[in-house]
């Protein structure tokens, strides 16, 4: 069968994905051959392709996806021949319709679960369980704490929401139309700011803790959050800033952590929570609990042919998608 994968040549705007011809291969030591159901589409995958995350060049781009492997290297004992898998997992490579790839993120897909949820599901639900589990404040966060998620109906955004409602945390989140507002709320956010009509978010934040601020703010649009995110924290609270959709977040003077109360900043990355299989099994666990049993739903709002990812990237970067988008070989 003729393969094809996604490639640019120099970073750039949508018009610079192209999809080729490519051999895939045998895999060697540590490796699986998988053939994609469905492939995920990312924030990420913008930054990969406009060269704010620099990639040696030519590129592959993609980060997740699910499928059923088709070869196993030497080595790998958790993955079968036939198995159906997903994964979230470096190098880029995703947007293709089969690839060999490092097997240690990819997990057998529990059968509840099909693979487009599989595809949508792995980068956004592993993501969200490093934030809410293992991204906390002095203390931890207890049933009834107040958090701030911004970008709440997006691909992570909606699977945050309901996670927190199942933790019993009052999620605040943030969203750029009043349509999406709801949709937040729809997915169990305990209350919703539209960040474009009202820009003091931090304000609205107040009012709503009555006036003591949030313990967590996660953060993935930077540039145009950031000042307002530190204003909304609590005293001793944490920033997690896992994203720039907006820009990157400027320089910090790290006396303003003490001006704003002795909070605490952290910029984590997913890559860094599922670095051994032992880690990213655990951590897919409680997600693959977490959807089969019905706590959190993968909201699938397109779905896009392979070939028609540029466009899948235009309405990404327009803010057009609500919840998860995913692209099909
Ligand atoms: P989303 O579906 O959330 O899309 C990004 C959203 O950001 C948009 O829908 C939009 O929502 C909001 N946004 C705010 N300002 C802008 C802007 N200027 N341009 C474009 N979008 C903007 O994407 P994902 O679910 O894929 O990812 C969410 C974020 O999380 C991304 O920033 C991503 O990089 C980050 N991330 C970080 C990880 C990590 O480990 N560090 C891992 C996974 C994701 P609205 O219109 O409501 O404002």
């Amino acid at each position: 069968m003729g393969e094809k994968a996604v490639v640019i040549a120099a970073p750039g705007g949508p018009e610079q994905l192209k999809l080729v011809d490519v051999d895939v291969g045998a895999p060697g030591p540590g490796e699986i051959r998988i053939r994609h159901h469905a492939c995920g589409l990312n924030y990420i995958d913008v930054y990969h392709r406009n060269g704010a995350y620099a990639l040696p060049l030519p590129a592959r781009l993609g980060m997740e996806g699910a499928g059923v492997v088709e070869a196993v290297g030497e080595g790998v004992t958790h993955l079968s021949v036939g198995d159906r898998a997903a994964y979230a997992s470096q190098p880029p490579g995703a947007y293709a319709t089969a690839r060999v790839m490092p097997a240690k993120c990819v997990l057998k897909l529990p059968d509840a679960i099909d693979f487009e949820t599989g595809a949508a599901m792995m980068l956004k639900g592993l993501t969200v369980q490093y934030l809410l589990r293992r991204t906390l404040p002095q203390g931890g966060l207890q049933a009834g704490d107040f958090v701030l998620f911004h970008a709440a109906a997006g691909g992570v955004g909606l699977i945050a929401c309901q996670w927190a409602r199942a933790l019993g945390l009052q999620l605040i989140g943030t969203a750029g139309s009043d349509e999406k507002c709801q949709l937040a709320l729809d997915h169990g956010a305990a209350h919703a700011i539209n960040y474009r009509r009202d820009a003091d978010f931090a304000a609205r934040v107040r009012e709503i803790t009555g006036g003591r601020g949030v313990k967590v703010v996660y953060d993935s649009v930077g540039a145009d959050t950031w000042e307002g995110s530190l204003n909304s924290l609590a005293p001793f609270g944490l920033l997690a800033s896992f994203g720039g959709a907006s820009g990157a977040v400027p320089p910090i003077n790290i006396g303003t952590l003490a001006a704003k109360g002795s909070v605490y900043v952290t910029r984590p990355t997913l890559f860094t929570h599922i670095a051994t299989h032992q880690a990213t099994q655990a951590m897919g666990n409680e997600l693959f609990d977490m959807v089969a049993g019905g706590k959190v739903r993968i909201r699938i709002d397109k779905r896009y042919a392979l070939a028609d990812v540029a466009e899948a990237h235009r309405d990404l970067e327009a803010r057009r998608l609500l919840g998860s988008a995913v692209l099909l070989p």
